[in-house]
């Protein structure tokens, strides 16, 4: 990097914060382009989000030789999956194996949790500090700190006074829990406990669910992976990954949809709804019909249908009730996918709990007290989710010296341009951030094309003797009003869901995906490189 006037020299050109997908890749990047660069991660072990979430049933919901890193065509072609869609176990192994195979280890120090990032203008430095009071300085720091790094307990009062053992499922003890013979509470009827519920059920002599709000789910249909679809897929690998990056949530075979739900015959809409069903998956439905997520008819369509199924499944009618969703648009919270989830409910051995009829007051020495009863247990497992986008920048304390702290400048919701950079913030990237497509996309995909972004703009700077960025204000203010604008076209922001931070007592609503699909994401980014980085001030 070009090195003028009073500039000291940093130890590092890049820092990365955490060693997950996004991290990794992105060390591999900077290596790519000749920066000296570090991780720093606060586990115990790479892998991020496949790390920490070791609950049972952990698994992803985008099939597996979709969701895995498409920048090597050797790896993509030799690395056997062994399910349609990949368990924990197995996606940590693939990371391991990446980290391996492209010998990222040597620069990742683990149980390293960033406590501080402070950029010095005059000398153009962060200096990040763990929480151990390591320090580091870096020209560029990157954040791959997670969209769902940051788990939550709610606030329940007496947590502290449980004779029991608790659980959060993103702090999963790695040894495993055996449940078998307790009497066991599940708080949170999410994607999580959505795909824990089922297990634990096998192993508890009684499960008490805690349900707040009803979910849909759809059914994933995993299966041990076909030779022969893997073969034919494999062979097709370049075809899919160039088409992904032009589809709404980065994943091929799924493009933007053209038909409204409204305009074909019932028949037919209940064909391809009941077709969906059958194959499993929840981005068939997501992509079934252009009015999906935007019209409230066209969307009751599919969430009754959805309805219909769980009242089949389910044989108690008021159970069944319950657990149909009513109270948001189908999609616009996070589908869920699920093996076996409401067919857990005609067990002998698990209760539904409304908690939203009869919230939870406290947890006693016993169990849950609601306002209604007292159920006790051995054992709780809060699937209660995660201080979602933001949490983790907001932990760290990111500023530039003598200026306001990151998590005061977004005190009012993010604020990003491209969900890439945030204003006032120099030489400071993040990947996935509030404002991109990331948790609305295929996630690996969206790592890749971030931190290819970013690689880009730094050799971009390298070659014109540059070393700082910064993205302008106003064009962070119009890309936030794009983001709402697109948003509010939508039913997204109908639900209560983690993408408003309205399941963060306090936190603002504001909607943090960007939900314009990745193509057209990707297209801007490329547009702003091209136009020599509009919107960002480039300088010495
Ligand atoms: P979540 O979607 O935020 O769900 C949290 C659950 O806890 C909700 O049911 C919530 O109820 C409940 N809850 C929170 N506070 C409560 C309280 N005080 N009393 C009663 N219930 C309470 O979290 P998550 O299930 O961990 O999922 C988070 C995200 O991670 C997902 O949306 C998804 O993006 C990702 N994920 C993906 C997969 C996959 O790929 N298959 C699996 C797991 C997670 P309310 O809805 O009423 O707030």
């Amino acid at each position: 990097m070009g090195q003028p006037g009073s500039e000291r020299n940093p130890e590092l050109g890049v820092v990365i914060v955490g060693a997950g997908l996004g991290g990794l890749y992105a060390l591999h990047r900077m290596r790519g382009i000749g920066m000296t660069a570090r991780v720093y991660e606060a586990g115990s072990g790479i892998g991020g989000t496949w790390f920490w979430n070791r609950y049972p049933g952990a698994r992803c919901d985008i099939e597996s030789l979709e969701y895995s890193y498409a920048f090597d065509d050797d790896l993509q072609q030799e690395w056997k999956w062994p399910e349609r869609y990949g368990a924990q176990p197995a996606i940590l192994r693939y990371i391991e194996h990446v980290a391996d195979r492209f010998d990222l280890r040597r620069d990742v120090r683990l149980n390293a949790r960033i406590a501080e990032a402070v950029y010095d203008g005059a000398a153009n430095l962060w200096t990040l500090r763990t929480t151990e009071g390591e320090t580091v300085t870096a020209r560029y720091c990157i954040m791959a700190t997670g969209n769902l790094s940051t788990p939550r307990v709610p606030d329940f009062p007496g947590l502290e006074r449980f004779r029991g053992r608790w659980y959060h499922s993103g702090l999963w003890p790695a040894e495993g829990v055996d449940f078998t013979g307790l009497r066991v509470g599940v708080v949170g009827t999410g994607s999580t406990g959505i795909q824990m519920i089922p297990l634990i059920a096998q192993q508890a002599q009684h499960l008490h669910v805690f349900q707040r709000t009803a979910n849909f789910s759809l059914p994933a249909r995993n299966r041990p992976m076909d030779p022969e679809f893997e073969r034919a897929f494999k062979a097709d690998y370049r075809r899919r990954r160039e088409e992904a990056k032009d589809t709404p949530v980065g994943v091929s075979g799924f493009l933007a949809p053209t038909e409204s739900a409204l305009t074909v015959p019932e028949a037919e809409r209940r064909r391809r709804y009941e077709e969906l069903w059958q194959q499993g998956g929840t981005i068939g439905f997501l992509t079934s019909f252009n009015d999906f997520l935007v019209d409230e008819a066209a969307n009751e369509t599919a969430a009754e249908f959805v309805r219909e199924k769980i009242r089949a499944i389910v044989r108690d009618p008021a159970v069944a009730e319950l657990l149909a969703p009513k109270d948001h648009p189908i999609g616009s919270k996070r589908l869920c996918l699920d093996t076996g989830y409401y067919e857990t409910y005609n067990r002998d051995n698990v209760t539904l709990v409304d908690v939203r009829r009869a919230p939870i007051v406290e947890i006693t020495e016993a169990g849950i007290r609601t306002t209604e009863a007292e159920y006790p247990l051995d054992a709780i497992a809060f699937a209660t989710g995660f201080d979602a986008m933001t949490g983790a920048l907001r932990e760290i304390d990111v500023r530039v010296a003598g200026g306001p702290a990151l998590a005061d400048v977004w005190k009012d919701g993010p604020r990003t341009y491209l969900g890439l950079s945030v204003p006032g913030f120099p030489n400071f990237f993040v990947i996935t951030g509030p404002g991109s497509p990331g948790v609305k996309s295929q996630m690996i995909h969206a790592i890749e094309q971030h931190t290819d972004w970013i690689a880009d703009c730094l050799v971009h700077l390298r070659a014109q003797q540059l070393s700082r960025i910064e993205a302008r204000e106003q064009a962070s203010e119009a890309w936030v009003a794009h983001v709402n604008a697109v948003a509010d076209g939508t039913l997204y922001p109908r639900a209560d869901s983690w993408y408003m931070g309205a399941n963060i007592p306090g936190k603002p609503r504001v909607f943090m995906p960007y939900v314009g699909g990745v193509g057209r994401y990707r297209r801007t980014c490329d547009e702003v490189a091209a136009e020599g980085y509009r919107g960002f001030v480039l300088s010495r």
